[in-house]
């Protein structure tokens, strides 16, 4: 059996959540394999909520992207948390978890062919 996590993602533009699937790869490497939307009550009671991967991310060629508006690229907020990538001209994001903005600077992991990838987002100075 891989190990494997649900972690939650939120797509900023469709105000909703969804459960991204990662299988352990190796120590901090994680492939995407599935992304399935689902209800916050269920997140809660699968604990999908206190899941979190860090370190390098690859998608498997069948990762569907975002189930609400498709997108493969992915934003690690510093907060900790997953959404859809929603980088606006000037360089910067905000989180649609903690609604912090912040800039975006060049993160680890591959990019998925069609445009995916991480980014990481850094905090924002205050
Ligand atoms: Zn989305
Ligand atoms: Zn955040």
């Amino acid at each position: 059996m891989k190990e494997a996590v649900v972690v939650l993602s939120k797509c900023p533009q469709a105000h909703r959540i969804y459960g991204i699937r990662a299988e352990k790869a190796a120590q901090n490497h994680w492939r995407l394999t599935w992304a399935f939307p689902v209800k916050e009550l269920s997140a809660k009671r699968e604990s999908y909520d206190r899941a979190s991967i860090s370190g390098q991310m690859e998608w498997d060629p069948k990762y569907p992207g975002c189930p609400y508006c498709g997108t493969g690229s992915l934003i690690i907020c510093s907060c900790g948390h997953v959404y859809c990538s929603n980088v606006r001209e000037d360089g910067t994001s905000i989180c649609p978890w903690c609604e912090r903005g912040g800039r975006i600077t060049s993160g680890g992991g591959e990019g998925r062919s069609g445009g995916g990838g991480v980014t990481i987002l850094a905090s924002g100075d205050r």
